[in-house]
């Protein structure tokens, strides 16, 4: 070890931890990243896959701020499709099918030649106090490492145990110890903890898959990729196979319920709804003969596939029979056996917005620790957790991301202020304002922020300047000339006959019509490089509902502006229930909108805070 002093600790290699390393390092704080295994660090623990809906956009995000995700996963990608293709941009979710070999070794690579950030490896077992303040770690040998703030990224690690069938033993995830010592000094915290649970399917050895039974499914001809600054595919691509569990794989896994562990009543912890085993489509879809699965190759130099769509933890021999019913999987052999994890998490109510823990100075949580699941959602947050750790310890500001202006936002509002009831996913409905928090303007939404924090490095800000000139020159190209219905319909652009002259960019806002088509009208726009030509063609479809967001946006932010301090006494407030004096007790809201958006808060009640407010100012 070179250092044993440092302003940032981040405990976990996972898809927080890196890129909570990596946003800390990048704004100048001299940065620890510490794992339990070098080849441990971004292992994707379930499905080889980044993005989708929802989670492409924060994935977008990241790479707006220069995040890491976005960038490997586009090294990594085998497959790439935007979901939602057919639907308004608002919703489309970019997603990549990732070589899981190839995305940890870019994501290595990252962390090691990342100035300021040094990977060490060991086992965190306790941390360095000064008073009630979090000082430093000590691992598993004895070692002591100091730093201001500490960003803790265990994921499914903290007293972790595996279930398949009613077998069960300790375990991170499959060939990984549990964080036991951590999982009980963090008891000493004090800190509301609760269990959660998720499962993985079986993993199949694709020589064994009769492939010319199945459907493949292709990626896209068109590649949308996740970084901003990628521009072409790094490695080959594959398709994937297509099967249908059917009414015999069914009747395998009824008559076998009860030897699930997700059904036996081995295990406490709640799962994940939006990502239900094949146990719990069975039950909850009983009308159901049959559910599809994605036979998704996990790499392009690896033989084993991942069966998307029948995660279990029915025990081994059951596993074999329902997966041999299958189409296509007659003489498929299992590598390794689908299994269930049930972990301990923080309840995220304890943490403010920067996610630090309230009541613990310094110390900052990110991931699944933090309640959600999914790799998007862990790395989102520890961009936010990194960079706020970083300015923590360098007696900077803190950062916060608000829901209008992006889904991390949304995701830190949502933890903090409602807490997890399942494991948290992101869903573009978790959005008031998504119209204007698209995948494909993430970078005009945080890029501007993440420069003036130092987040973004020269290359991304260099690139950016660059776009944002000729998306202003095509914006007001458009918008300098005017013509009427009669001169649009004359250069065969067909619009009704209202007599309403509009300038070429509320024409664009039009269905149909095109930048191409505009050229007719104003030859110079046929210069306009082509992927500006589609933000423009974005932007005046959005223009008229995205005002009307802004002026509710407007609103949010006035009432986020209004900061409630921490010490606020609510219990002296008369007028205010006793059951929403202890909620906003337990949240501690940072603000007016955060304190509105608690469950059952009332306008009177809200007013009653305001007035306190102004009394108090
Ligand atoms: P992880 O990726 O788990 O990383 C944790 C890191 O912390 C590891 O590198 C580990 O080595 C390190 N670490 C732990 N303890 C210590 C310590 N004491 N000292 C030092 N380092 C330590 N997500 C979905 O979206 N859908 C799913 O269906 C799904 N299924 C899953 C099934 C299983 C069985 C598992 C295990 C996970 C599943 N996930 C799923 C979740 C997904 O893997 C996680 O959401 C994501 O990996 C969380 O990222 P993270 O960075 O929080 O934690």
């Amino acid at each position: 070890m070179k250092h044993t002093n440092f302003d940032v600790i981040v405990v976990g290699g996972g898809h927080a931890g890196c890129d909570a390393a990596h946003a800390s390092a990048r704004v100048g704080a001299r940065t620890a990243l510490i794992t339990l295994k070098l080849d441990g660090i971004g292992v994707m623990s379930c499905n080889p896959a980044i993005g989708g809906l929802g989670k492409g956009h924060l994935v977008r995000e990241i790479d707006a701020l220069d995040g890491v995700m976005g960038r490997v996963a586009d090294k990594a990608g085998i497959q790439f499709r935007l979901l939602n293709r057919r639907k308004g941009p608002a919703v489309q979710g970019p997603r990549a099918q990732a070589d899981r070999a190839i995305y940890r070794r870019e994501m290595l690579s990252e962390m090691q030649t990342c100035p300021g950030l040094e990977v060490l490896v060991g086992e965190i077992v306790d941390f360095l106090m000064d008073g009630n303040r979090v000082a430093g770690v000590r691992l598993a040998d004895g070692a002591e490492i100091r730093a201001n703030s500490v960003v803790l990224t265990t994921g499914t690690f903290l007293r972790g145990i595996i279930h398949i069938g009613d077998q069960h033993y300790s375990g991170g995830r499959m060939g990984d110890s549990a964080a036991n010592r951590l999982g009980d000094r963090l008891d000493d915290f004090g800190l509301p903890l609760g269990r959660l649970k998720t499962g993985t399917p079986p993993r199949l050895d694709g020589r064994t898959i009769d492939w010319k039974t199945l459907d493949l499914q292709p990626g896209d001809e068109d590649p949308v990729f996740f970084s901003f600054l990628s521009s072409g595919l790094a490695v080959r691509q594959v398709s994937c196979g297509v099967t249908h569990t059917n009414e015999k794989t069914h009747e395998i896994i009824r008559e076998n319920l009860s030897r699930s562990a997700m059904y036996g009543g081995h295990i406490d912890g709640v799962g994940p709804r939006y990502c239900p085993s094949i146990e719990d489509k069975v039950v909850r879809f009983a009308d159901k003969s049959s559910h599809q699965v994605f036979l998704e190759p996990e790499g392009l130099d690896d033989h084993t596939i991942y069966p998307n769509g029948i995660s279990t933890s029915l025990p081994a021999e059951v596993q074999e029979a329902y997966v041999r019913s299958i189409r296509g999987l007659e003489d498929v052999q299992i590598t390794q056996m689908g299994y269930a994890i049930e972990y301990d998490y923080v309840d995220p109510r304890a943490l403010d917005s920067r996610l630090s823990l309230r009541d613990v100075p310094g110390l900052f949580l990110a991931g699944q620790i933090n309640g959600t699941t999914g790799y998007e959602e862990a790395a989102a947050q520890g961009l936010v957790a990194g960079l706020n750790a970083a300015h923590h310890s360098l007696g900077r500001d803190a950062v916060t991301f608000s829901r209008s202006d992006s889904y991390i936002g949304v995701m830190v509002d949502d933890l903090t202020t409602r807490g997890v009831s399942e494991p948290y996913r992101m869903f573009t409905s978790r959005a008031e304002y998504r119209l204007s928090l698209r995948a494909d303007n993430a970078d005009q939404r945080l890029t501007p922020k993440g420069i003036e924090l130092g987040l973004v490095g020269k290359r991304r800000a260099e690139v950016f300047s660059v776009k944002l000139e000729a998306l202003e020159a095509g914006r007001t190209l458009l918008k300098s000339r005017s013509v009427s219905p009669k001169t649009l319909n004359e250069g065969g652009i067909k619009v009704g006959e209202d007599g309403k002259m509009r300038n070429l960019f509320e024409v664009l806002a039009f269905p149909n019509v095109s930048i191409e088509d505009l050229g007719t009208v104003e030859p110079d726009l046929i210069k306009v490089p082509q992927d500006i030509q589609t933000q423009l063609g974005r932007e005046a479809l959005y223009a008229t509902y995205i005002a009307r967001q802004a002026v509710d946006a407007q609103s949010l932010r006035k009432d986020e502006d209004r900061v409630i301090p921490d010490e606020f006494a609510y219990e002296g407030l008369d007028g205010l229930s006793n059951e929403l004096k202890s909620k906003l007790v337990r949240v501690r809201p940072a603000n007016l909108a955060q304190a509105g958006r608690i469950e059952g808060m009332t306008p009177a009640a809200l007013a009653l805070i305001l007035a306190r407010l102004n009394r108090e100012r």
